[in-house]
């Protein structure tokens, strides 16, 4: 059997930046160490991090030891936490991946030029909900493209001339091609319409590859977080040009019986699996056939 394991399967530089650090920060003996939030959305990455000592939190508010350090994740948090932490002197490290903070910036920097914002991502992904944090009083999200009309009449309705367009760093590539397009035919009149393609690059080459991949073979396994909203993505991905598409957090949800007659498998994963989990799909598969 052929198995084809994506090049840029697994961890990306934001993630591998946040994971390490965290690591690191917990050479640090003499501090407790907190995470706001999962640092990356993949359970086998933070039983790990708890095990070695690191206390995930929800809230802020939670931070009670005065003796602490607590983790910014690479999704990055909304502008008050930054603002909280400081009033609370709650000492912080953070590892927001920077093309996030880079979308921060450009959100607040419009924003105060007086651009309505159109944020394109899921609303509820902790991402996004750092970056409407920059984006003032006028902004609309676009999760979906059924969702454009919406965002089109709310723009229209807030009497704004000038419209900043962005998008949450893992959105589906194709997808964000057709809400510009269709963007760019009802915002253009009298509207300074700027669109920014925010796509992290490590997103866009890993859901090429997918797509590549998933054309090429029989059967394509896709490793990561059921949280993880790039792992979804290269799920939809996969599955619209490989039929038999699985998606996975660990090897244990593999059925061999599946992979008989499969002469061809591909590999990818999503942004948060650990190499680990990569490795044993890998020898898993390798070792029964
Ligand atoms: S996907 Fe891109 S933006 Fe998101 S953490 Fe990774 S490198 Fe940063």
């Amino acid at each position: 059997m052929k198995i084809i394991i994506g090049k840029t399967a697994g961890f990306c530089y934001g993630v591998e930046r946040a994971v390490k650090g965290a690591k690191a920060e917990l050479n640090n003996k003499d501090k407790k160490i907190y995470c706001l939030g999962e640092i990356v959305h993949n359970r086998e990455v933070i039983k790990d991090l708890e095990n070695r000592g690191i206390e995930v939190i929800e809230d802020i508010s939670q931070v009670k030891e005065k003796n602490s350090k607590t983790i910014i994740r690479a999704h990055g948090i909304p502008k008050e936490i930054y603002d909280k932490c400081e009033e609370s002197k709650i000492e912080y490290v953070d590892y927001t991946c920077p093309k996030v903070l880079n979308i921060h910036k450009i959100a607040e920097e419009y924003s105060k030029k007086g651009y309505y914002i159109i944020l394109v991502g899921a609303s509820k992904h902790p991402e996004n909900i750092g970056t409407i944090s920059y984006c003032g009083k006028y902004y609309s999200i676009i999760e979906q493209v059924e969702d454009c009309q919406k965002a089109i009449e709310d723009v229209k309705k807030s009497k704004k001339d000038k419209c900043l367009v962005i998008a949450q760093t893992t959105y589906h590539l194709g997808k964000f091609a057709q809400i510009e397009k269709i963007l760019k035919e009802n915002l253009s009149e009298g509207i300074d319409l700027k669109i920014k393609n925010t796509i992290c690059q490590a997103t866009q080459i890993r859901q090429e590859e997918t797509e590549d991949i998933a054309k090429k073979v029989q059967y394509m396994i896709i490793i990561g977080g059921k949280n993880s909203s790039n792992t979804k993505k290269l799920y939809e991905i996969a599955s619209k040009n490989c039929k038999n598409t699985i998606c996975i957090e660990t090897k244990d949800e593999i059925n061999l019986d599946d992979l008989k007659n499969i002469e061809s498998v591909g590999i990818m994963a999503g942004a948060s699996t650990p190499q680990e989990s990569i490795d044993e799909v890998q020898e898993l598969i390798s070792s029964n056939i």
